[in-house]
């Protein structure tokens, strides 16, 4: 998607702070440090940049834990400038946190969590949504009934990332090759959709500026931010092994394909649409509880509780069946290559419930093997 050849003038002090990773921030944050005299060293080490680095840790920890965001209230009052400083600099000091992970997944997780606070900040402050949408799309307008409409091109591309039936092209009104944004309800506003749709571009610019961070910094500086790399790697490790122990029984059984999707999910990876309906309709067809599945999608990028729901009670209602192999090789979410697992290798393994099976089959014929000679049952009746 081409991005605007010129964008908005943003001077405003308390936008900028808020919505620090902006392109008309930059030269904002720069004449600020200097006018305090915040170099990399006090941003790491100095006093006066403490609290900036507490409420960096918070917007880290909020990454991997909250469900819907970094948490939008800064802990300084931003309408003075101690407090514009502090959310500033908690962000970068944060995005030199993550770059220094040398982790593009924790690095997308985190974009993903600062883009959905800027989207909650965005729904409300809809003095600046313009400008901002004029920073990152090429092709929006706003109707005299208040609506927004955006370029069909654009729509497109963003909504690549956002699960859901009113993203879908076919379900929108479309005039002269322009999407209107039609207000539904107070999630779903005309605002709130656009705030949506940016959350995406966002997202992805927060990840691209990290992650050239990542690649151009220095083994010292990495070592300097081991600790607060390491306290955010523990948490995320932490996260996987829950998800992954989550339900006990028949885990062993589960074949590659859904540990994959599962163990992605909760590393907060986009797994593709069709990996989350084949996840949703495996859990359904061995029994998993409808709440189990909904918390497999918990630490997804884009999770948000009430469309989960939603889209899990209506695959278990519909009883769909999960695809086979050939599919789930064509769309990226088999778990194996060859050699990996002896199972998947075989010749008439073309679907993850004959993996399954053949588990089960294995082990009660192992357990069978191990009981006493005498054990009623104990082989072929
Ligand atoms: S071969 Fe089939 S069962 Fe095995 S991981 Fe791939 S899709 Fe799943």
């Amino acid at each position: 998607m081409p991005k605007p050849l010129a964008i908005p003038e943003l001077t405003d002090e308390v936008t900028l702070s808020r919505y620090p990773f902006l392109p008309q921030a930059t030269g904002w944050i720069t004449k600020m440090a200097m006018k305090h005299e915040i170099d990399l060293d006090i941003l790491l080490d100095g006093e006066i940049m403490e609290r900036a680095r507490i409420r960096a840790r918070s917007r880290l920890i909020d990454s991997v834990d909250a469900e819907d965001g970094v948490d939008v209230a800064s802990i300084g009052d931003i309408h003075t400038e101690e407090g514009r400083l502090l959310e500033a600099f908690s962000f970068y000091y944060a995005r030199l946190v993550v770059g220094a992970s040398d982790d593009e997944r924790l690095i997308s997780r985190w974009a993903q969590a600062e883009a959905e606070r800027a989207q909650n900040i965005l729904t409300k402050d809809l003095a600046n949504l313009e400008n901002i949408a004029k920073t990152y799309i090429t092709q929006i307008k706003r109707e005299e009934n208040g609506e927004w409409k955006i370029g069909l091109a654009d729509f497109v591309e963003l909504c690549i990332g956002i699960s859901g039936p009113r993203w879908r092209l076919p379900n929108c009104e479309i005039k002269d090759s322009w999407v209107l944004l039609h207000d539904e309800d107070e999630k779903y506003s005309s605002s709130g959709k656009l705030a949506r749709l940016l959350r995406e571009r966002m997202k992805d610019e927060i990840k691209n500026d990290a992650i050239s961070k990542m690649n151009s910094m220095d083994e010292g500086l990495a070592i300097r931010l081991s600790e607060p790399v390491g306290m955010i790697r523990g948490l995320v490790a932490s996260r996987t092994a829950n998800a992954i122990s989550m339900v006990g029984a028949g885990k062993e059984d589960w074949p590659p394909c859904m540990k994959k999707a599962i163990a992605e999910l909760s590393q907060g990876i986009n797994v593709n649409h069709f990996g989350r309906v084949f996840l949703a309709a495996i859990s359904r067809t061995i029994g998993l509880p409808p709440e189990t599945t909904i918390e497999f999608f918990k630490s997804a990028p884009d999770y948000n509780e009430g469309t989960t729901t939603y889209q899990v009670n209506h695959l278990y209602d519909r009883e769909y069946v999960p695809a086979g192999c050939p599919k789930l090789k064509v769309n990226h979410n088999c778990g194996v290559k060859t050699g990996d697992d002896r199972l998947c290798d075989q010749p008439w393994m073309d679907h993850p419930l004959k993996y399954i099976r053949a588990k089960q089959r294995r082990r009660s014929k192992q357990n069978v093997e191990k009981l006493p000679a005498n054990t009623p049952y104990s082989g072929d009746a």
